[in-house]
């Protein structure tokens, strides 16, 4: 019996995490657990927001690729697919949105609990669609927002932070994810499994649980989180203004959100460790998020290192302690996972983290990523293909252990030297035209390649996932 449980955590930056050298003691079960397994201290996502993210996790395919996609579609196989053809058991306890089963992120896995419930899923797809609801016949959220801006705060989230400190739940919605997949767990005991639980802390905007604030900061912190998230679809860098003092206030809250994941992932591993035997942990974040180190609050668009550089350990049996420094990827996700399960690999791209020599060549080329607008009134709710692109607005970064270099189709290249500047402050590329070239070339062939890429699904493979698409995602009943 084998089991994977992939535990990501949303907006999770790297640099935040004590075991990476923050100052502050966010992370007290990671850092044991970072003791114990494999740190890639160099991880980069493949883009810098949740469904491109998530679509490499899941596919090892690139978000652009032919056009690009915010979700699996009929032409990708995912890793839970295959898991399952294997099989294993699986599950998955994700947030809505984004991530609802009505765009595809249900495929493959037998039980999909998302925590937004399925009606108001629908209608925030249907939101997106040209079609106007009733509230937006009767603009209603416009009136909200009218009331928001007078009193420059959200009306919405006030409410619903003062209620939930008056009469607080017996649960955070985090806690009955927890309590959900132990449940599942036990249920499927002598099976071989594979678990994906999907936390949306430290997303913004940022209210720590009850524990942390008292009575008389609500406001504020409802006032600041407005500020922060004032216009965000729209802005565009250097719109935010935000003081010193507002902006340590604000990380303070996003730390605080980092402890109380922290402390559900300690918990949730302790007790999984009670129930099972041979079982792999792998424990990450879909990408990071700014804080203004380059005119970003949140993330989006941009490709800086903040935004998706994020943590990533691998725990288990016969795992022992080491750190990899590497620049690796999250699409290397699904190849690492056959190689714990010794499962042959399925037509997946990239490399398996396990492989030392692989991981050495593959940093040497550089880690790309890849970031565009999204188009959000092109969603369809009964496909879940969406083609979110705006040409214009493409960029592409490629990571390597000393460079790091961002190309716009249409603007400015970016070059830095991460050895002398992690932060990535001083742009070289006048400096170091050679090296720029290189990596220019390098992404233009990525383009190439994405725009003429062939489907990587089998096609023997293909009746199975057919079959597997047909059965619908089931609710757990507790
Ligand atoms: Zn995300």
């Amino acid at each position: 019996m084998k089991s994977v449980i992939l535990l990501t955590i949303e907006c999770l930056r790297a640099d935040h995490m004590h075991f990476m050298g923050y100052h502050k003691r966010t992370t007290p079960n990671l850092d044991t657990f970072a003791k114990e397994g494999i740190v890639y201290t160099n991880t980069m996502s493949t883009s810098p927001w949740t469904p491109g993210s998530f679509f490499s996790i899941f596919t090892s395919l690139y978000p652009l690729m032919r056009g690009g996609t915010i979700s699996p579609t009929d032409q990708t196989i995912t890793l839970a697919e295959c898991l399952r053809i294997e099989g294993y058991k699986t599950a998955a306890f994700a947030p809505g949105g984004w991530l609802s089963p009505l765009l595809g992120w249900g495929r493959g896995f037998e039980v999909y609990e998302s925590s937004v419930r399925e009606k108001s899923e629908k209608k925030r797809v249907k939101k997106s669609l040209p079609q106007k609801t009733i509230a937006q016949r009767f603009k209603i959220h416009e009136l909200f927002s009218q009331f928001d801006r007078i009193l420059n705060v959200s009306t919405k989230d006030l409410i619903f932070q003062y209620r939930n400190y008056r009469a607080p739940k017996q649960q955070t919605r985090e806690q009955l994810k927890n309590q959900k997949a132990l449940f599942w767990l036990n249920k499927n005991l002598n099976e071989n499994k594979f678990l994906w639980i999907h936390y949306l802390q430290p997303h913004e905007p940022y209210y720590p649980t009850r524990e942390y604030v008292s009575f008389s900061q609500i406001f504020k912190i409802c006032k600041l989180n407005y500020k922060a998230m004032r216009n965000q679809a729209k802005r565009e860098i250097g719109d935010v203004k935000l003081s010193n003092k507002e902006l340590n206030e604000l990380i303070a809250l996003y730390d605080q959100q980092i402890i109380t994941v922290d402390g559900l992932i300690g918990e949730l591993i302790t007790k999984i460790r009670s129930l099972e035997g041979e079982t792999y942990f792998i424990i990450t974040g879909d990408h990071g998020q700014g804080f203004m180190e380059h005119g970003i609050l949140g993330h989006g668009l941009e490709l800086y290192n903040e935004i998706i550089h994020t943590p990533l350990i691998i725990l288990g049996p016969h795992i022992t302690h080491k750190k990899i420094e590497s620049v690796v990827s999250l699409r290397n996700i699904p190849l690492t996972v056959f190689s714990l399960l010794n499962i042959k690999p399925y037509r997946f791209s990239g490399i398996s983290l396990l492989n030392k020599q692989q991981v050495e060549e593959q940093a040497k080329y550089g880690i790309i990523s890849e970031a565009s607008r999204n188009i959000r009134n092109q969603v369809s709710m009964k496909g879940g293909v969406v083609n979110y692109t705006n040409p214009q607005a493409k960029k592409w970064a490629i990571t390597t252990n000393k460079w790091k270099f961002i190309f716009r189709k249409k603007g400015k290249m970016e070059l830095y030297n991460r050895e002398r500047d992690p932060k990535e402050t001083i742009d070289v590329s006048k400096v170091q035209k050679n090296i720029a070239r290189t990596f220019e070339n390098k992404i233009k062939a990525h383009i190439n390649f994405e725009d003429n890429a062939s489907t990587p699904v089998r096609s023997k493979l293909r009746w199975k996932i057919m079959q597997l698409k047909r059965r619908k995602n089931t609710k757990l009943k507790l």
